[in-house]
């Protein structure tokens, strides 16, 4: 069940470094409307917990939280993933950190979303939502609200490309990227740099063409591809499109770094 009181999720990191400023606790939404070639957590893509032989993905909880060794996925309260949330707020507060709601794609479960991000405000916790930005517009304007900050994937500008390699079009990830630019919402643009699929030349430009416009972008994140999630591919029996494709090197990240480099934002390697 996911509604305004409960959510499905699948892991939650204490201490991550590389989901937004500081120091932050990341929940992993589960359900995901996409299929990257690339994605490095398929076992978020169905929104329901799923059974699998052996897996457990629960690590980061508390030993207060019953472990099923067989499942991916939970359902959790808003109350109780708060209590998770608020433990390290010490944390937070002394590097400048919060929480990133983060999948899987969070707005899939924009009731459980939306109050999350308020019991945070009224925390005062800092939030980001991690997002493809793949969803209707009303919810995302919903969710613009309490959200202190948007991890915003752009992934490929050619349309065709984005149906072929991801499974859906781009045209209201592109329109809802506009729509949070317009309300003033700070946003992290976050690039995935997939050798031979969106680390094209043509499609890099295209990208920093579009950021060029935002006025919003506080930052531009090149996040190689790297072959850590290919484990779960055999794990969860799915299908590795990218079997044979290598991370990029230093170099080549540093080229491409190179291309956005005349942006106005900071533009880093990595998150
Ligand atoms: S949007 Fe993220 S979680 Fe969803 S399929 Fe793509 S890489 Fe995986």
């Amino acid at each position: 069940m996911t509604d305004s009181t409960h959510g499905i999720i699948f892991n939650i990191q204490r201490f991550a470094i590389h989901d937004g400023p500081g120091i932050r606790t990341t929940v992993f939404f589960k359900g995901c409307p996409l299929r990257c070639w690339w994605c490095h957590n398929p076992e978020s893509h169905k929104i329901l917990p799923e059974k699998f032989d052996g897996c457990n993905l629960r690590r980061g909880f508390d030993q207060s939280f019953s472990m099923d060794k067989d499942k991916v996925g939970m359902e959790i309260s808003v109350d109780e993933l708060m209590k998770e949330i608020i433990k390290d707020r010490i944390f937070y507060e002394e590097s400048n950190g919060g929480v990133t709601f983060s999948g899987g794609e969070p707005l899939m479960q924009p009731r459980f979303l939306a109050e999350l991000l308020k019991e945070c405000r009224a925390n005062g916790v800092h939030t980001s939502v991690d997002t493809s930005g793949y969803a209707s517009t009303d919810i995302l304007n919903k969710i613009a609200d309490n959200t202190d900050l948007f991890l915003y994937d752009l992934k490929l500008m050619s349309d065709d490309d984005h149906q072929n390699f991801t499974g859906v079009s781009n045209q209201v990830i592109l329109k809802n990227l506009n729509e949070l630019n317009q309300l003033g919402k700070k946003i992290i643009i976050r690039i995935p740099i997939v050798p031979e699929l969106t680390d094209t030349n043509e499609n890099l430009m295209a990208i920093r063409g579009f950021v060029s416009y935002l006025n919003n972008v506080i930052e531009v994140n090149l996040l190689p591809y790297h072959r850590a999630g290919e484990g779960k591919y055999t794990k969860y029996g799915k299908e590795n499109k990218m079997i044979k494709t290598e991370s990029p090197t230093s170099k080549s990240m540093e080229n491409i770094q190179q291309i956005f480099n005349d942006l106005k934002c900071k533009v880093k390697i990595g998150g």
